[in-house]
């Protein structure tokens, strides 16, 4: 394990980007326009890696979510956006995506300045975001529609249209990532959007409404509201004139994000957690296997909703497998993010660093066995940020909490099975189904077990690749509906069914007897 020592790379020149007000606090986006919050307020942002802090934010209250509510409503009521032809839209998400790729350096520093993960994958969520627009772009200008063959002198068909007033609310683990996959599907559709970042990482999300204003985007299509979750987040969720919610974050959030959007039945898309398994028999590639149980694990420091976090190995490959795996995670080099020998970053927030360690303490505690980590990152660098160690427990129980729980963190729990069967019973032990991978080089036996796992997104031989193209969502406590591909689409529209009656004369139904 190295410590990292402090990069020299200048952390801070990305915030040049942010609209500030006088007194250098970054302002909050209404619809066009940047404002403080109505009362003042705002929230100091903290660098994981070093705990210094790295900017103000506007803290958005109530009474500016209801005033970007009340911009939405006119946008999307009285404004041209909906009417904008799908050529138009795609040339706006065309040019916002250019201007992602032009700062990709800039937002890829933003983002490891903010929520702390390496430089290297910073980079990769941003070429993701650019081609994530890029891709609905493509899918606005193609065909949306069906025609059915009805049993009467009847043309019928329907069109997608925007279903309005979107209150989009997202997590501080990719936190432009997550506010594309939201916005980009949205926008392409022809909705208007208002978007509540994380309260620990708004600051790509607002360059990229900037962004939005430069690319030409009418005013009144976006929003960007920082700020407090029970105070932001729950006013678009409970507004009755918001139509659809959608929502990434933990479970409990999502119930409660749920519950208020039932007061005007809204569209709801929900993307939750997961405690998902990672599942290798003892004929698998043995260096692929061990290549991706590490990186289903520790990329993003575990803060992954699809992380591998289970690994269920067979019996008879376990000893090995899993020497293997505590060496390897001992080399992993965890650091600041701006460091580039840096493998693994610190964790978003105290809080967070705080919850791992918990869970920590609970595998222990049930009488599971540490088998590396467990703990913080040595020396002055793990004083001042939020790093703890790549961890891996063995002995465990499937009742326990370590292996029930999400924990968010670098923290795998290691499952014994002895065949088929098994695997499968123990993999869908878990109230959630987000995602799931086989490692084997039995075709027929990968995809008997991938076809019985109650798993929205699974990989065969591989673990983690996303793909703006295919759909992401999970089942069970997961959440509901899906994002991306063209899942993610359908998800920001309402269908409407259109009928032509092509026999124009009464129906004679109810007779004339005067
Ligand atoms: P969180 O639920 O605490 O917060 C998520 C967002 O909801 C934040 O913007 C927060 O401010 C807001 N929020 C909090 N309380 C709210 C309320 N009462 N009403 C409305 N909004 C509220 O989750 P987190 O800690 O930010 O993120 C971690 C969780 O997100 C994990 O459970 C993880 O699995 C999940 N996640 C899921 C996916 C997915 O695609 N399924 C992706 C990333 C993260």
């Amino acid at each position: 394990m190295l410590q990292a020592e402090r990069p020299a790379a200048d952390r801070a020149a990305s915030l040049r980007h942010l609209e500030c007000g006088a007194s250098g606090d970054v302002l909050l986006y209404l619809g066009g326009e940047w404002h403080a919050a109505s009362d003042g307020a705002t929230r100091e942002l903290v660098d994981p890696a070093t705990g210094e802090p790295i900017a103000r934010t506007a803290e958005a209250t109530v009474k500016d979510a209801e005033r970007a509510i009340a911009i939405a409503r006119r946008a999307f009521d009285d404004g041209p956006w909906p009417q904008t032809s799908a050529l138009e839209r795609a040339r706006l998400l065309n040019r916002l995506a250019d201007a992602i790729d032009r700062n990709a350096v800039d937002f890829a520093a933003m983002e490891t300045l903010n929520c702390g993960k390496p430089l290297r994958e910073a980079e990769y969520d941003v070429a993701d975001a650019a081609n994530c627009f890029r891709y609905y772009a493509g899918l606005a200008t193609k065909p949306h529609g069906q025609t059915f063959d009805v049993p009467a002198p009847s043309q019928s068909f329907t069109v997608r249209e925007p279903i309005g007033v979107c209150g989009q609310i997202v997590p501080w683990n990719y936190p432009l990532l997550m506010a594309v996959w939201k916005l980009a599907p949205a926008l392409a559709a022809g909705n208007v959007c208002i978007l509540k970042p994380s309260e620990y990482t708004p600051l790509s999300a607002l360059w990229l409404a900037k962004l939005t204003q430069d690319a030409g985007f009418p005013s009144g299509v976006l929003s960007v509201l920082p700020g407090a979750g029970p105070v932001a987040g729950a006013a678009l969720a409970e507004s009755l004139h918001v139509d659809k919610i959608a929502f990434t974050g933990s479970v409990r959030t999502g119930q409660s994000v749920m519950r208020a959007a039932a007061l005007n039945v809204k569209k709801i898309s929900l993307e939750l957690g997961g405690k998902s398994p990672n599942i290798v028999f003892d004929d698998a590639d043995f260096a692929t296997a061990v290549d991706y149980a590490l990186f289903g694990i520790y990329a993003n420091a575990g803060q992954v909703c699809s992380a591998g976090s289970r690994l269920l190995v067979q019996r008879t490959l376990a000893g090995r497998f899993v020497a293997e795996l505590v060496r390897r995670a001992k080399n992993i080099v965890v650091g600041d993010g701006f460091d580039p020998r840096t493998e693994m970053g610190p964790l978003v927030s105290r809080r967070q660093r705080d919850r791992v360690e918990e869970y920590i303490r609970i595998g222990s505690e049930e009488g599971a066995t540490l088998a590396c980590g467990g703990s913080r990152l040595g020396g002055e660098l793990g004083e001042r940020g939020n790093f703890i160690l790549p961890t891996i427990f063995t002995d465990t129980r499937p009742s326990m909490r370590i292996v029930q729980e999400e924990i968010f963190g670098p923290v795998l729990a290691v499952q014994v099975f002895d065949d088929e069967a098994a695997a499968i019973a123990l993999a869908n032990d878990s109230p959630y189904g987000l995602a799931g991978a086989v490692f084997t080089n039995d075709a027929a036996r990968a995809l008997r077990v991938i076809r019985k796992l109650r798993a929205g997104i699974t990989w065969i031989n591989a673990y983690h690749p996303t793909y703006n193209e295919a759909p992401w969502g999970g089942y069970k406590q997961s959440g509901i509906g899906r994002e991306l591909g063209t899942y993610g689409y359908d998800a920001y529209t309402e269908v409407k069914q259109i009928n032509i009656n092509l026999a124009v004369e009464p129906s004679g139904w109810f007779r004339d007897t005067e």
